[in-house]
């Protein structure tokens, strides 16, 4: 279900249980400030999905509360994650749902990194 993302950070969140080790990932990248790992149902050759450690809703509220150190580290992490795979020749996607209206589910901030392949038009 889509979620209201001016609530309060819920820890029991799915991404959260995966960053405590509650829950299994394919982790494809870690540091100080970002786990990625493969989304479970890919809507492109590759779907990887890249997270901050800390506890933030989504990209509104880590904007708002992330510290610089926070907010550079993570956005480091995703460009990292796409050399790491080779992508910024052939290109890829970077998208963060936000709130309901995007269809936002996991309440923990997470960026979408797709590629693997001409990707289709952005349509909203
Ligand atoms: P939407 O599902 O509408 O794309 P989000 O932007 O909140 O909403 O994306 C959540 C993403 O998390 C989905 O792409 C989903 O497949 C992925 N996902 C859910 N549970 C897991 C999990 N345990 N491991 C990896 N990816 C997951």
């Amino acid at each position: 279900m889509a979620i209201d993302a001016t609530l309060p950070y819920d820890d029991s969140n799915i991404f959260a249980r995966i960053l405590r080790g509650e829950l299994p990932c394919k982790k494809v990248y870690e540091d100080d400030h970002a786990l990625a790992f493969h989304d479970i149902n890919p809507q492109a050759p590759l779907h990887i999905l890249v997270i901050p450690k800390g506890a933030y809703v989504s990209w509104d509220d880590f904007s708002e509360r992330g510290s610089d150190t926070e907010i550079a580290g993570f956005v480091r992490a995703v460009g990292q994650v796409a050399r790491d795979n080779g992508l910024v020749v052939p290109g890829y996607r970077l998208l963060a749902n936000v709130g309901p209206d995007s269809h936002q589910e996991v309440p923990h901030l997470h960026v979408h990194l797709f590629a693997g392949g001409p990707l289709g038009p952005m349509l909203t």
